[in-house]
């Protein structure tokens, strides 16, 4: 393993010594940056400090890296936030109608894309998984793309498909080796996966993040079992890493969720599995639907825009906007 920055180093952190370093080691936590992607509960159960003492050691990290701009600041104007955000890394759906709709797939964010059976979710996993890879990289390295396969729907010949109707000549098999594919059976697998992802990504320059499907396995679990309570506390620890993931290694994390009918006779109507505590954890809500031949985006619940719809098309290039089939 290369050796890593003093800035990084976990040895300074007041009320760490080397037999707490240690147990984080052995955690897969290795420096600075991987201790934030955690919460202080975590990080007082693997080493037994206190809970105030984790708290103050998960700040001094953050304080650290800031310091060293190697994180964006927690306190900026307005205007500060405005340059951060323009300068922060976006990709394509695929279609500009839905980049439009939604300015595109952005680091730093958690998106959700919901909807019914066939309405283009992991199709739009497939797609982003080939526009992110396809990017040419800033630096030496390629960018490489996490997709969590809770659902077994993942198919390589498929994204080898929209990577050829992309470009015909691309080195596919270049493009498929960094699309690292892991499958989860549970929820406890989902949570250890995305932890163990977090010293990956550097390594790796892993830029996204894709979970088809991010709740399925929390979802069946539980009612399997009925354990709401343990249901809820194992969903708010999943998307708070989710999040802190894609904040601290500014890159996307891309959640596909399903939907199903509400039976509450208070509250009929199609809802998205979740709950509140997974909804206020999305950065950005998108609803999929099909509409005869084509297929509809919905902006659900943006920060800063109104419910409003995009056309899409599903073709071999992936998502698509609607004109290109017609072109042919
Ligand atoms: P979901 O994940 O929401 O259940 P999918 O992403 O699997 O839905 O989308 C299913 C849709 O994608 C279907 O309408 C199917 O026809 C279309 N589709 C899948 N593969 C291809 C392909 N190779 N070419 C064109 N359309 C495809
Ligand atoms: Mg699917």
């Amino acid at each position: 393993m290369t050796k890593k920055a003093d800035i990084f180093d976990l040895k300074d952190i007041p009320k760490i010594g080397p037999i707490g370093i240690e147990k984080l080691e052995n955690e897969g936590i290795f420096t600075k940056r991987e201790m934030l992607a955690w919460s202080w509960v975590e990080i007082s159960e693997i080493t037994g400090m206190s809970k105030i003492d984790a708290e103050a050691a998960i700040q001094y990290c953050k304080n650290k890296l800031q310091k060293s701009g190697m994180m964006q600041k927690s306190e900026m104007n307005a205007l500060e936030v405005m340059e951060h955000r323009e300068k922060l890394k976006r990709w394509t759906t695929g279609s500009t109608a839905v980049d439009d709709l939604i300015g595109m797939i952005e680091a730093e964010a958690v998106t959700e894309f919901s909807g019914k059976f066939g309405s283009g979710k992991t199709q739009f996993g497939h797609t982003l998984c080939a526009t992110i890879c396809m990017e040419k990289p800033e630096g030496k390295q390629q960018n490489t793309v996490l997709y969590i396969d809770s659902e077994k729907t993942f198919r390589p010949d498929r994204l080898k498909q929209i990577i050829l109707a992309k470009d015909p000549k691309a080195d596919w098999k270049d493009i498929l080796s960094r699309v690292i594919v892991q499958n989860a059976t549970s929820s406890v697998e989902m949570i250890a996966i995305l932890k163990n992802s977090a010293h990956l990504i550097e390594e790796l320059n892993i830029k996204g993040i894709i979970l088809d499907s991010a709740t399925a396995r929390f979802r069946q679990q539980h009612a399997e079992f009925g354990q709401q309570g343990y249901k809820f506390r194992q969903l708010n620890k999943f998307v708070h890493l989710l999040g802190n993931i894609s904040d601290v290694y500014s890159i996307a994390v891309v959640a596909i969720n399903q939907v199903y009918d509400s039976t509450d006779p208070f509250s009929p109507g199609q809802k998205i599995y979740g709950g509140n505590v997974w909804g206020h954890a999305m950065t950005y809500r998108i609803g999929l639907r099909k509409k005869g031949k084509a297929f509809v985006a919905t902006t659900i619940d943006f920060p800063h825009k109104p419910v409003e719809d995009a056309l899409y098309d599903i073709t071999k290039a992936g998502i698509t906007d609607i004109k290109e089939k017609k072109k042919k």
